[in-house]
């Protein structure tokens, strides 16, 4: 064989040390990744291999496993990780182990001397990995033979400090690289299988290639996400879910895609069936982590995916992510940020359709996870319309439980609708006996309900979609057409009595009224109270009041809208003359019950009382 050449010293290069010094000190919080980092390197020699193999005839070792060793030994304190991937040359040892060659590693360390407060921001930019083992080892030696037919066979150690020594191994070795540490005194416990394998388990449980511990595979699940659709089963899927999620339903949906632009990433995400917060169990974690090539970067990573998504589970897998981002840089990290807008998108389109081809399902899909989507139109500007489209309520168009959209109310609109009608309250029977809906029926206008609790504050954020505003039919801003196909029974009050009807409610009701006057949308009830266009609703002033116990909020002022054709207008126009006391009474009584047919009256005692006593003087009269 060659002649023997004598062990090889170098220092590393000073950006090295700087890494070094880096690594150990800063860069990582939990120790344990160095795992991850040696696991991945040996995954991506391995990679690197098997590409190989398809070019390159001559390759030494043809027969090896490609998988991965660990191995330890407790008494000697060494954790070993062996792989038969590519290994390297005397040359590449130098290169990719004693210096560091990544131009943007350079820059970051610039910038890291420029300002050490960015640094947090900047760190897991570049590719350190390997130097991770010096932080739990105090003696690293690397075994290496190339693939190449020639290749030497040769060691490479370093203490971590100054530098580190090339020399021939004094055996022939088999193809790849297999890495000896030598662990420090307080991190011995690495040397025990039990905490290597918990390790494997949870960062490399998704490399493709096998990690073994004697004669154990540790990492048993599949990647999947980065497979073909066709190439996956619905068993793989279902159980990729459970294990991955911890679950035990079955999803209720799953997406699975791949894209290249604007960034290269697998997605795997499932619905789960349950949403546990219906329980009552508090706000759900978010479930979708973050992997670079098989590989665990965070099984919680914040700002990965919107808050109101923490109902998804599954992975978000990116090449483009740096392995050793830190959880500090990830938040405010532009790729982080590209994956959120790109993920959430694609996910709101995955809804749109299945609410289209699968109606029934979506329903279902609806009405446990919609708070969710609410949730989402409130906070998240970004996705609004996205979300608006996915929402579902019934409408004066729909029968009792049957749902419609946002874009199936526009297909119904009348020409030169500008806008979207509805009405928030409790339940249907309710809004449907109030006042407010009849104008809008009689001439043909769909109105939305709004019967969800939230739906109030979900109003309040959303005000129009595709362009058309969202309007409440009790709002003043709504304007009616004269429309002689829709049907008023009655003859109108004339407009000299009407209009000193309404001077006479004016001055009467005072304080509480803005204005009355005659109006077009009431045809069998004889009066109904207009919210001012963005005034206070009534569940906004019990907020109010709740949160300021003992202090009377301002009165309400609200427009008095009269249906001139309604026999209690004419019998209220004429008591104003013939008794005015009774007419005094029943003015505040017509107020009230149009107030609280809107949801809108506070003061419920008055209207009782005054009830009585027109319901005394009706029946004296009745008798007189
Ligand atoms: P990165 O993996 O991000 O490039 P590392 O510091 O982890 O940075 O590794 C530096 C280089 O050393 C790798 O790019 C690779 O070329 C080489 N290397 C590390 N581990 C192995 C291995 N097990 N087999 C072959 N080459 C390796």
């Amino acid at each position: 064989m060659s002649t023997t050449i004598a062990p090889e010293k170098r220092e590393f290069q000073a950006e090295v040390s700087q890494v070094l010094d880096i690594v150990i000190h800063s860069l990582y919080t939990d120790k344990e990744i160095f795992v991850r980092e040696l696991v991945s390197n040996a995954s991506d020699a391995l990679e690197k291999l098997r590409h190989l193999q398809l070019t390159e005839s001559a390759i030494h070792g043809p027969e090896l496993p490609l998988e991965i060793q660990l191995s330890v030994d407790e008494e000697a304190k060494t954790l070993t990780i062996a792989d038969h991937g590519l290994g390297m040359t005397r040359e590449e040892l130098h290169e990719n182990l004693g210096t560091i060659a990544h131009s943007g590693s350079k820059a970051f360390l610039r910038n890291l001397e420029e300002s050490a407060r960015k640094e947090s921001a900047l760190i897991g930019q570049f590719g350190v990995g390997f130097y991770s083992a010096f932080m739990v080892a105090d003696e690293v030696t690397v075994y290496s033979r190339s693939w190449r037919p020639e290749a030497e066979s040769l060691v490479w150690t370093s203490d971590g400090k100054t530098g580190y020594e090339i020399a021939e191994a004094e055996e022939e070795l088999s193809r790849g690289c297999r890495i000896v540490l030598k662990l420090r005194e307080d991190c011995a416990d690495f040397a025990t299988t039990d905490r290597v394998r918990s390790i494997v388990e949870n960062y490399s449980n998704f490399v493709s290639f096998p990690v073994m511990i004697g004669e154990d595979r540790v990492n048993k699940v599949e990647a999947i996400w980065r497979k073909k659709k066709n190439d996956v089963t619905d068993e793989e899927y279902n159980e990729f879910y459970k294990f991955s999620a911890k679950a035990y339903d079955a999803p209720r949906y799953r997406m699975h895609f791949n894209a290249d632009s604007p960034i290269e990433l697998n997605a795997l995400l499932f619905v789960p069936t349950e949403n546990t917060e219906l329980w009552g169990m508090g706000q759900m974690e978010p479930g979708v982590s973050l992997y670079c090539k098989n590989v665990l970067i965070d099984d919680k990573p914040e700002g990965l995916l919107p808050e109101w998504l923490r109902f998804l589970r599954g992975v978000i897998d990116s090449a483009d992510i740096p392995l050793n981002i830190s959880r500090e840089s990830m938040q405010d990290s532009s790729l982080v940020r590209k994956l959120n807008r790109v993920v959430t998108k694609r996910f709101l389109k995955f809804l749109d359709g299945e609410a289209k081809d699968n109606a029934d399902k979506y329903r279902e899909f609806y009405a446990k996870f919609s708070r969710f989507l609410k949730e989402g139109v409130v906070t998240d500007f970004d996705h609004r319309e996205g979300l608006a489209k996915l929402l579902r309520f019934e409408s004066s168009m729909t029968d009792p439980g049957t749902l419609t959209g946002f874009e199936d109310y526009l297909t119904r609109a009348k020409d030169g609708q500008d806008k979207i009608y509805y009405l928030a309250g409790t339940d249907r029977a309710s809004v449907e006996a109030g006042p407010y809906l009849e104008a809008l029926k009689a001439r043909g206008l769909e109105v939305i309900y709004f019967l969800d609790s939230i739906d109030e504050y979900l109003l309040q954020h959303l005000r129009e979609f595709d362009g058309k505003s969202l309007v409440s039919a009790a709002s003043s801003e709504v304007e009616l057409s004269d429309d002689a196909s829709v049907e008023t029974p009655g003859e109108p009050l004339g407009d000299e009595a009407m209009t000193a009807l309404c001077e006479f409610l004016t001055t009467e009701l005072g304080e509480r009224v803005e204005k009355v006057a005659p109006g077009k949308r009431l045809v069998s009830s004889p009066a109904a109270v207009l919210a001012p266009a963005h005034g206070m609703s009534a569940q906004m002033r019990q907020m109010l009041q709740a949160m300021n116990p003992g202090e009377p909020l301002p009165p309400q002022k609200v427009e008095l809208e009269l249906n001139p054709r309604h026999g209690l207008v004419h019998a209220l126009a004429a008591a104003r003359e013939g008794n005015p006391e009774l007419a005094k009474l029943a003015a505040a009584q017509l107020l009230d019950n149009a107030l609280l047919a809107a949801g809108l009256l506070e003061d419920r005692v008055s209207l009782i009382d005054r009830g009585f006593r027109l319901m005394e003087a009706a029946l004296k009269k009745s008798t007189e």
